[in-house]
Parts: structure tokens; sequence; C-alpha cells
């Protein structure tokens, strides 16, 4: 029994780019760890523009557009 997570990976966690609900349990390969937080995604897609830009996605007045 040895947990690394950091939060409840059975919670719906929030998609930081597009704002779309993730199960982590359905997707646990789409996961980034940034600054100590885990983040989820909806796709590659999302993920791979987070790691792009982490930053614009965590800042206070980012707004996720959708997709
Ligand atoms: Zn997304």
């Amino acid at each position: 029994m040895h947990e690394t997570t950091h939060e409840h990976p059975a919670d719906a966690q929030i998609d930081p780019v597009c704002g779309m609900t993730v199960n982590p349990a359905d997707r646990p390969d789409l996961q980034l760890e940034h600054e100590g937080r885990t983040y989820w995604f909806c796709g590659k897609g999302c993920l791979l523009e987070f790691r792009d830009a982490p930053g614009t996605y965590t800042a206070p007045g980012y707004q996720p557009q959708g997709m």
C-alpha cells in the first residue's frame, strides 16, 4: 500500500485547458504534474498544449475556452 497521489484520483478533475470535466480513473495516462499539482486533461491535445505553456493555463485570469 504505497500511494503517491496528491489528490483523490477518484474525484472528477477539471481540464485546465478547455474546462471539461475529466474522470481520472478513465484516463490515467492523461495527467501531468506541474509545480507540485497534478492536472488531468480530456485528451492528448490539451495535455500537450498545457505542457508547452503551463503558465498560460495556470494564470489566475485564464478562462477555459471550450473546444
Ligand atoms: Zn481539454
